[in-house]
């Protein structure tokens, strides 16, 4: 049995943030009632006699389910799987979105890490972004878990907000010494065509920080979180040291396989099939409810879209790639000029038969990628 990830989207949030594109929806407890039986049938259909090493439940907002379901869920997962070898079992939430008791009962039904969605140390920031906590709020959310005993704690970032400067982020990384996550990541705001905060920024009434500004803030996530002793592990990801890099993420990038339950979700068989969910909870229900497989549609990747995901997503890595590995398995070529401008204009170094690419380097890989593959 191959090691599988498994990951599982709850759709529901409190309220909707002002850049999100995501699916996810408000709802009562009669369709989280029959949303969570209806994942328990997936869990069934999908997961049995499989071996899993990581759980992922993500969103949306999971801890709008009760911690009563997640225990029987988890159950469920060890009852029907190989559970000897998990090593990693996250629950995201959001401050504001879950109760110090519900943290506890979280931490005792089996999760042992919590990604948390802080995104801003400022209020007005958090306004911006439409989100429902202040920066308070956060912190106390963040103590209760740990109260709770959670020792492995992640939280979201987001930098290139509306009105945030550079001063104002580096303020906002600088309270990253104290709290001391054992993980953080950094996203910069992305601005989805309908969102409101998209709107706002095309009538002019919000103003979004430059490229080169957001460039700068990216670099000085690196500067400051490597200071303080972290990891940056991957374009987005810092770990504080390597037990802490997140093994479900990792997977991803790996292209070991994952299931992804719910709504949307993505499954990948670890070689050359992706697949995914109806997006709609009402489709999602109706499948399930009749017995049916929720997938919607699939894709095949063949062997030169597989070497580009891979030179891809090893540029984002500070593992990198095997270039003697990518040209031998895949049959595919490296283009050696583009190579030495990569080389030349600091994007990657080279250790070995391995493209390592630095803090900067990380941040064209997806461009790189392509220029790379002949
Ligand atoms: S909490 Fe996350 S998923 Fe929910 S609306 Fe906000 S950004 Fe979207």
């Amino acid at each position: 049995m191959k090691p599988t990830g498994l990951y599982i989207h709850i759709p529901f949030c409190i309220k909707k943030c002002s850049y999100c594109s995501f699916y996810s929806v408000k709802s009562d407890d009669r369709t989280r009632f029959d949303f969570g039986k209806a994942l328990m049938s997936e869990l069934e259909q999908r997961v049995r006699n499989k071996c899993i090493v990581t759980i992922y439940a993500g969103g949306g907002t999971p801890t709008l389910l009760p911690p009563e379901f997640w225990g029987e869920f988890l159950a469920l997962v060890t009852d029907i799987a190989d559970t000897s070898d998990i090593e990693e079992c996250t629950i995201e939430t959001n401050p504001g979105a879950v109760t110090e008791s519900e943290l506890f009962t979280l931490r005792q039904v089996g999760f042992n890490r919590m990604s948390m969605g802080v995104q801003s140390f400022s209020d007005t920031a958090l306004l911006t972004l439409g989100r429902i906590h202040t920066s308070s709020a956060a912190l106390k959310t963040f103590k209760s878990a740990r109260k709770a005993g959670f020792d492995n704690i992640s939280i979201d970032l987001m930098y290139g907000i509306p009105g945030q400067s550079l001063d104002g982020w580096s303020e906002d990384l600088k309270r990253i010494e104290d709290l001391a996550p054992e993980h953080i990541s950094c996203y910069e705001l992305s601005v989805e065509k309908g969102t409101p905060i998209s709107e706002s920024i095309s009538s002019g009434e919000l103003s979004k920080p430059d490229e080169q500004t957001c460039r700068k803030m990216y670099l000085a996530a690196d500067n400051i979180l490597t200071e303080y002793g972290y990891l940056h592990y991957e374009v987005s990801n810092y770990a504080r040291g390597k037990s802490f890099i997140s093994r479900h993420n990792s997977a991803y990038w790996d292209r070991t396989p994952y299931i992804g339950l719910g709504p949307s979700a993505h499954s990948f068989n670890g070689k050359n099939t992706r697949s995914w969910n109806v997006a709609s909870i009402e489709d999602y229900l109706s499948q399930m409810k009749n017995g049916n497989s929720p997938e919607t549609g699939r894709e095949e990747i063949d062997i030169e879209q597989a070497a580009l995901e891979t030179v891809m997503l090893g540029l984002r890595c500070n593992t990198g790639i095997d270039l003697w590995k990518i040209e031998t398995e895949t049959g595919v070529s490296i283009n050696r000029d583009y190579l030495n401008t990569m080389i030349e204009n600091n994007r990657v170094i080279v250790s070995g038969t391995r493209l390592i690419p630095t803090a900067e380097g990380m941040l064209y890989a997806d461009g790189d990628s392509i220029n790379l593959i002949e």
